[in-house]
């Protein structure tokens, strides 16, 4: 494979990018410095390179324990489960939440094949049956996969948790939690209901 097709085949794996976009970004690369190329390269690099999973929450960062967990400011008693790590950065924008995070790695998606073992439930079961946490807020998205992932996680910590709430439906149907608005945010993580 040529060097043109081999960047362009990795371009196309990405979202959204189709082969004739993937080719037209390759092409725009070579139009342009060998300079900002290798600083692209270079960028990608490190993002591998530096970029990790918290060994508590599962959230992406540099530091291991993340700023997050790490910040004594934060009230170990409420943990927000999330499906990626863009949602801390939604709930941390609309700057309500005082508690700490899990990120679940995804959400149960049985006809992409994502079952419970290809998150972190277990992690999440664990962390929560030794007994800090008071309440658990289920912030998957409101899709019918989202809704599924809150029902088998609500009955997997039963017993374990004093409260297992859900945020509340602020949030439009099938949208992201990732691209809501602060204040819808807030709202639905207010006006949270206990499962
Ligand atoms: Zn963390």
């Amino acid at each position: 494979m040529s060097a043109i097709e081999d960047l362009a085949a990795e371009l196309a794996k990405l979202p959204g990018i189709g082969r004739k976009t993937a080719l037209r970004l390759t092409y725009y690369l070579l139009k342009q410095p060998p300079a900002q190329s290798r600083r692209l390269a270079e960028a990608l690099g490190l993002l591998v390179e530096r970029v990790r999973r918290c060994s508590v929450c599962a959230n992406l960062t540099e530091a291991d324990p993340c700023a997050i967990c790490t910040d004594p400011r934060r009230d170990r008693a409420i943990l927000c489960v999330v499906e990626e790590s863009a949602d801390i950065g939604a709930i941390e924008r609309a700057g309500e939440f005082r508690g700490v995070y899990h990120v679940l790695g995804g959400r149960l998606s049985p006809l992409d094949g994502v079952g419970p073992e290809d998150l972190t439930v277990t992690q999440l079961v664990e962390r929560v049956s030794r007994g800090a946490v008071k309440e658990v807020i289920v912030a998957t998205n409101p899709s019918l996969e989202g809704e599924a992932t809150a029902l088998y996680l609500q009955r997997q910590l039963a017993g374990q948790v004093a409260v297992v709430s859900r945020i509340a439906r602020g949030l439009p149907v099938g949208g992201d939690l990732e691209y809501a608005d602060g204040v819808t945010i807030a709202q639905a993580l207010s006006a949270r209901r206990a499962m």
